[in-house]
């Protein structure tokens, strides 16, 4: 189901999606979903915005090289393959 997937393996389910997620970047678990859903939906990172990761800080102050290195990547594909697969799930949130 999964031909590339970025965070190795998981065995929970979307809930494993989540906690990897949350592992690799450092955030969250209850806000993994609205930090793919950025990646996934935005073609550029707006420093102003604030931080889908749930810290209140702007983006410029946050993870500002780490999100745009990850949207003008071929990575994202990746992620909007994550995001849809979360989308799908009845866990969403
Ligand atoms: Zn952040």
């Amino acid at each position: 189901m999964y031909k590339i997937y970025p965070f190795g393996e998981y065995s929970h389910g979307l809930l494993g999606m989540k906690e990897s997620i949350s592992a690799v970047f450092k955030i969250p678990i209850e806000y993994s979903f609205q930090f793919i859903e950025y990646l996934a939906t935005k073609n550029r990172v707006r420093g102003h915005d604030l931080c889908p990761c749930g810290s209140k800080k702007k983006i410029r102050l946050c993870h500002f090289e780490l999100l745009k290195e990850i949207i003008n990547s071929e990575k994202k594909i990746i992620y909007e393959n994550v995001y849809n697969e979360m989308r799908k799930s009845k866990w969403k949130k």
